[in-house]
């Protein structure tokens, strides 16, 4: 009989909220354990094995130890998978990298900042080959299901390469703009089923920016819908902040 594919699970800096997502997966775990074999998870079990098939890596690089670990992780494993925001783009933690470092260590750990050495927030991508990524903050079960379905079956997993906009459209959402609101769905990276808006709610961008965004434009909705070109920047940096090329007008 053909073995499973011994999966993996590692955890860097970010909340888990995506490895927790993966925990609450009761419907779905008894089948997914027919189909792969966990060998390694911190937050669920005490074992450890020197190689893996897949690695499932959540959260941002930000330490030091961070950077020898995400090596390491790399080269024990066939396949690696960055998920979530944190894992894929640097998530919110890249806010820190808006001021120096030396800054940010101070107001965290006062007088003990030397006890703590830091980096900026990157992610797993600035460091590694990171074959497939899983979106959100968290990511949502339904892409992690259909991610990992598609690696076993062989197949290439398929990314929405569009704006939440689109999916809102489709299912026929108000848009919240005419409630007053202002919303990142524009340019942030579709894949939720515009989960936000569905439920009365703007996008904060968990999903990153779609390819090609049109940032200026963007820039110029929020300003003209009531932001600050301060408060506008902030909006924008929320999920975004390792994209560099963000223009004010
Ligand atoms: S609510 Fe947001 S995602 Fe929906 S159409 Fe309006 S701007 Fe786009
Ligand atoms: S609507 Fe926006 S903030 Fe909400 S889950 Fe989707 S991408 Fe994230």
């Amino acid at each position: 009989m053909k073995s499973k594919p011994r999966v993996a699970v590692f955890d860097f800096t970010g909340c888990e909220g995506c490895e927790l997502n993966k925990l609450n997966f009761e419907n779905h775990l008894l089948d997914i354990l027919d189909h792969i074999d966990i060998v390694e998870w911190r937050e669920a079990m005490d074992d450890q094995v020197a190689e893996y098939d897949i690695a499932f890596v959540e959260g941002s690089i930000s330490t030091p130890d961070c950077v020898e670990r995400i090596f390491d992780i790399r080269n024990r494993t066939k396949v690696l998978i960055a998920l979530g925001a944190c894992a894929v783009n640097g998530g919110m933690n890249a806010m820190k990298n808006k001021q120096s470092l030396d800054t940010v260590r101070e107001i965290v750990y006062g007088e003990d900042k030397d006890l703590f050495p830091t980096l900026p927030a990157l992610p797993l991508s600035s460091y590694v080959t990171v074959d497939y990524e899983v979106h959100g903050c968290p990511m949502t079960q339904k892409e992690f299901l259909q991610l990992l379905t598609s690696i076993l079956a062989g197949k290439k997993p398929v990314k929405p390469d569009y704006a939440v906009c689109v999916e809102c459209k489709l299912d026929e959402n108000e848009c919240v703009y005419g409630k007053g609101m202002i919303c990142m769905g524009p340019i942030t990276r579709a894949g939720c089923d515009a989960l936000c808006p569905s439920f009365g709610q703007y996008c904060i961008g968990c999903r990153g920016l779609v390819p090609h965004p049109n940032k200026e434009a963007m820039i110029n909705i929020l300003i003209e819908n009531g932001l600050s070109i301060d408060d506008a920047e902030k909006r924008m940096d929320l999920y975004n902040s390792n994209e560099k090329d963000v223009v004010l007008i």
